[in-house]
This record gives structure tokens, sequence and C-alpha cells, in this order.
């Protein structure tokens, strides 16, 4: 269904001024339906450069933080750091910034917040299950905020032709690492006349691929990387380059899932809240934790290149009376709308082959592998995958592919 869109005219017409055209605009937009009261509103803006004048005056933007308020609405104007070095891309210099250009809470009656904190690493994997991402990082502000009014100057762009209302949510509220991710199929590359060898981006590597190399410049593990872009927004001396090189299709379909991410915001994750809870109730469960920067990876490879495969839970079973064997569950929470193709080879590779060899290893306790497609069933289809565990149960197209009996290895 098309959009209906309200336009106001520049031209100045029985005397009444932009500024109060820019209520009547919101008004006719439907904004008292979308805030309700007590509401934290996110104005999504761009504070421009410095020394620019390519952003929406703070004096439209007092009007709009005064029309949510008029609605009971609580307004923060926000927006998140860029991925190049300059006067946005941390949360004290984009303040200053700002501040330059005319916001400030004298100006616009709101504060400001800036919605990936303050180095840009303050966000929400949103899951989406979009052709490119299965998930995407937004601003935390961002997503937080219980209501959003997107105030956007329209601008041309070099790969996506026009920059509009799109563009500022999804390339705007996306964490740099989420900029570096829809700019480029990535790879990073170490400068190494600028590395100092301070480690950060290796703490920072979600998957452990980069380490520091006998010359002392970071080294990144290409069988390993994924490509997330991390360890471009953690180094604090830009010594780790930003690649620049993608399709403009690609662009403006990865703009729109990050701006898919930051609309649905919260209700994004709502399978995944599902099954923390599920977990919360299992009283088999010992423990349960979301894969999200622990570095658990499996690797599989779709069609003749390796990746990475992130499992989003995994949980650890109470031992039963007797035993003295740890299991742990892997939990996916896919979605019928995944694309497929990796999905499918991902699933199968975790659970015929990795579950497989480590079982067969017999050094790390039992694993098993779910994928839960549906939330209708969660119940209990966790509790069979459990069960299944619990019995040793083969948990693959083939049996014979496990073996429990074999003399163990050791660890
Ligand atoms: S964070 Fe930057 S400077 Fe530090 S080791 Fe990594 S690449 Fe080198
Ligand atoms: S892009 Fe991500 S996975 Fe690759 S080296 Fe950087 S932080 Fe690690």
């Amino acid at each position: 269904m098309a959009a209906a869109v309200y336009f106001a005219p520049v031209r100045s017409v029985k005397k009444r001024s932009m500024v109060a055209r820019v209520g009547t605009l919101l008004e006719r937009a439907g904004i008292a339906g979308a805030i309700a009261e007590g509401d934290l509103v996110a104005v999504k803006m761009h504070f421009g450069e410095k020394g620019n004048t390519g952003f929406v005056h703070p004096v439209f933007v007092r009007e709009t933080v005064a029309r949510i308020k008029q609605h009971g609405g609580k307004p923060f104007l926000t927006d998140a750091n860029t991925l190049y070095s300059g006067m946005r891309s941390n949360a004290v210099d984009h303040l200053q910034c700002a501040l330059q250009n005319g916001f400030s809470y004298v100006t616009v009656d709101a504060p400001i917040v800036i919605a990936d904190g303050i180095d840009g690493r303050d966000a929400v994997d949103v899951r989406i299950d979009g052709e490119h991402f299965e998930s995407v990082r937004i601003g935390s502000a961002a997503v937080h905020a219980d209501a959003m009014v997107v105030v956007t100057h329209v601008k041309g762009h070099e790969a996506t032709g026009f920059g509009g209302a799109l563009k500022n949510i999804g390339m705007g509220l996306g964490c740099r690492s989420a900029k570096q991710r829809m700019h480029a199929d990535f790879k990073p590359e170490v400068l190494a006349e600028k590395c100092t060898a301070c480690s950060r981006c290796v703490r920072w590597c979600p998957v452990g691929a980069i380490a520091i190399g006998p010359d002392r410049v970071a080294q990144v593990d290409f069988e390993t990387c994924y490509g997330c872009g991390e360890c471009v927004a953690s180094c604090p001396y830009a010594a780790i380059a930003v690649q620049w090189k993608t399709t403009p299709r690609a662009l403006q379909e990865k703009i729109v899932e990050h701006a898919k991410g930051a609309l649905d915001g919260k209700d994004g994750n709502t399978w995944e809240q599902i099954l923390a809870l599920e977990c919360e109730l299992n009283s088999d469960v010992e423990a349960y934790v979301k894969n999200d920067h622990l570095g658990f990876t499996i690797p599989y490879i779709h069609q003749g290149r390796s990746h990475s495969y992130v499992p989003d839970f995994l949980l650890r079973l109470k031992c039963r009376d007797h035993e003295d064997v740890d299991r742990t569950l892997i939990v996916e929470v896919s979605g019928g709308q995944k694309s497929p193709g990796p999905t499918k080879v991902k699933s199968l590779t975790a659970r015929d082959s990795w579950c497989v060899a480590v079982n067969n290893h017999n050094g790390f306790g039992r694993w098993g592998y779910v994928e839960i497609t549906t939330m209708i069933g969660v119940k209990q289809a966790l509790a069979e995958a459990i069960t299944a565990l619990y019995d040793d149960a083969p948990i693959i197209g083939d049996p014979d592919l496990l073996d429990f009996n074999e003399v163990a290895r050791g660890a």
C-alpha cells in the first residue's frame, strides 16, 4: 500500500510560518496516534557536519519536540555515530558538532542522546531475517525508544542516488560496525604504519580472528573473519582500513534491512525473548546464554566459500543422577522467512557434522542441536531436543555417525 504523503510549500501564504506548517504536517501525518502518554520518543536527526548547512534547522526541530510533548511524549534527539573519522564518530565529538550547528537543550527543548553510545558499540542485535542479514545492529537508544519521529533532509548520494527517510533510519541508526557491514563485503585491512599493537581489536573481535604478529602489527585470519566490522570501529588509531566496495543495489537493500531493524526495534527479538523465557521455565536447563560476542562459531562451506556460523543460544543441561557428563544444546531460532540456502547448510553442518565430531571426540561432553522454526511449538521442540540429548539419542539423519561407545580420546 502506498504511503500518504503530506506536503507543505515553502512559499508563505495566509501569514502562516514554515515553523507552524511543520506542526501541521506532524498532526496530519498522525502524530497523535503514534505516541502514548509517557512514551520515550526518539527524534531521529542528522546534526550536520562541522561547517555545513546540510541539516534540518533547529527551529523546525523545536516545533517537532513541542508537538511530541503536547501529545504526552518525552522526546529526545538522536543519531548514531559515523563509521568514518570526523566530528560524529564518537559521542563526545558528535555532541560538540550538534552544539556547533545549533542543537542544544536550550534551542530545541529536549536532550540529545547518541544512539550507539560513547564509541559506537552500544547497539542491540535485532533479528530481521533479511536477504543480506539475519540480524542487524541498531543503536540501543533507538531500539529502546517507544516511538520514533524521523526528521530528514533529502540529499543526493553517490552510491544510493538519493538519501531520504529510509537512509536516515537504516544507515543513520546502524551502529558503526553495522555501517561497515552495509558499505562493503568487508575484509579488514590493517595499515601497518598506523598500528601500535595496542591489541584493542584483538579483544573486540568476536571470533578471535585477530592476533598481534611477530612484527608488532595486528594480523587478520581471513579464514575466521566473518566481516562484522567491529575491528574497524574499535581501533582508536584508524589503523584498520574501511573498505567501500559494494554495489549500489546491494547497499540500498542493506540500508532497507537496517531500517526494518530500527523500526521493528524490540519486537524484532520477540522470538529470542520467548526462547529465553522457555529456558527460564524449563527445569532441565542449568544455564543458558545468548551466543553474542562469545566467540562460539561453527565453520561451514556454502557455495564453495567458507563461513562461520554463529548459532543463537547455548543451553547447559543439568546433570542427571549418577552421571558426570556435561550436555550442551545449541539452539537456533530461525523463523520461516529466513533465506533457505545458507540456513539449511548451516543447520546441516552443525547437526550432522559439528555435533557428531565433537561427540565422537568424547572430550567436551555431549552436544545436540535444534533449530526452532515456529514459536507455536517452541516448548515441545525444546523439550524433545533436551530429552533426545539426555537419552544420547541420535541427533542426525544417519545414527551410524554417532559413536558414544568409542574410547575417550581426552579433551
Ligand atoms: S586496535 Fe588498531 S592499533 Fe590496536 S592493534 Fe588493532 S589495528 Fe593495531
Ligand atoms: S571484521 Fe569482525 S571478524 Fe573480521 S577481524 Fe574484524 S572484528 Fe574480527
